[in-house]
């Protein structure tokens, strides 16, 4: 057989010329040369596909990327080697030159292209809701018969804040939508259920309370059959505060601390101390504030009981002892609270 292309009978033909002709007709890479790529201008993400793709590259290292994926190395190349140069840029087209290199049935072969590349900027699912105020979720932030305090709220916001832009680095709806004031506490809206729900747990773990969610059906996604829910986050804080005083089935008690697992009480009769969990918060109820205690003092003592002075009539009460006023000494004040007429003494007065 002799090459159709240049006569020569002298060598083996390779898809029907000789390697020569061959060598000189082939490419050694096939691409395209005007290539787009579509990222979203809010959160950088680039579709691939019909699939958006976190990315953190910049717009060079896309472009350059893009010509890559889109090269094909040839039939017979061996060692290939490619570069590629950004020549210009105007706007968001960049203009390309490729610098390819391989070898070629043995032969080396050097090969430049120049390419377009245009990025097209547009807007990811994700940032589209963002943009629109998608929810999935909301964190209600309630406290029992009063309004949340300036300082849980200050802390409440503390926590939305670092919580989610710790977890947006990995996912793109947890975002605060809208924030809305109301007369019994703060709605959050958030982008993520899921990291509303986490932020949530560490809203309780730092402040205490009740939590509770509520799905509530909003429609129904027809491509994937499935039922779509808007989950609503309860926190409920307390009725108390640190150093209130409550019942607790049979015990009258003031609240020592609290934290996201139990409440710390004290027994006002005994002084002993017990913990309730927070499953069982409806089981508390407030008797007196904080502000309802007073001062008074030790008058007499006997090995049973301790006399002090009502705090308000001056009358002598006595009262019986236990371990922990058992050391109190006449002439000592002593913080006292009176609940439906029953005088307990709570501790020595630093004073
Ligand atoms: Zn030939
Ligand atoms: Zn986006």
């Amino acid at each position: 057989m002799f090459c159709p292309r240049c006569g020569s009978d002298d060598e083996e033909l390779i898809e029907g010329i000789c390697k020569s002709c061959f060598i000189k007709e082939a490419k050694i890479v096939g691409m395209d040369d005007d290539l787009k790529i579509t990222i979203c201008a809010h959160c950088n993400s680039i579709l691939n596909g019909i699939k958006w793709e976190d990315s953190e590259l910049s717009d060079e290292e896309l472009v350059s990327f893009a010509v890559m994926e889109n090269l094909r190395a040839m039939e017979h190349v061996e060692d290939l080697e490619i570069s590629v140069d950004i020549l210009t840029v105007r706007g968001s087209n960049y203009e390309c030159l490729v610098h390819a290199e391989g070898k070629l049935l043995g032969t080396m072969v050097v090969e430049e292209y120049k390419v377009n590349v245009k990025i097209v900027k547009n807007v990811c699912p994700d940032c589209s809701k963002f943009a629109s105020g998608y929810f999935e979720s909301v964190i209600q932030i309630r406290a029992d018969n009063r309004f949340p305090t300036p300082e849980e709220l200050r802390v409440v916001d503390e926590i939305v804040r670092t919580k989610l832009g710790n977890l947006s680095l990995k996912n793109r709806m947890a975002y605060v939508s809208d924030v809305a004031m109301l007369k019994e506490g703060v709605d959050y809206y958030v982008g993520s259920y899921k990291a509303a729900k986490k932020v949530a747990e560490t809203i309780k773990d730092s402040l205490g309370g009740v939590m509770q969610e509520s799905p509530r059906l909003v429609g129904r996604d027809k491509s994937r059959g499935k039922d779509l829910y808007r989950i609503w986050i309860s926190i409920r804080m307390p009725d108390f505060q640190r150093g209130d005083f409550v019942e607790y089935e049979d015990h009258k008690a003031e609240v020592m601390s609290f934290d996201g697992k139990k409440i710390g009480l004290k027994n006002l009769e005994s002084g002993d101390s017990l913990s309730v969990m927070w499953r069982d918060y409806g089981k508390i109820k407030v008797i007196a504030r904080k502000h309802d205690v007073k001062t008074t003092s030790v008058t007499s003592k006997t090995p049973t009981s301790i006399q002090i002075l009502h705090p308000d009539s001056y009358q002598p009460v006595d009262i019986d002892i236990n371990d922990e006023i058992s050391k109190l000494m006449i002439g000592n004040n002593v913080k006292v609270l009176e609940v439906e007429g029953i005088l307990y003494i709570l501790s020595k007065d630093q004073d």
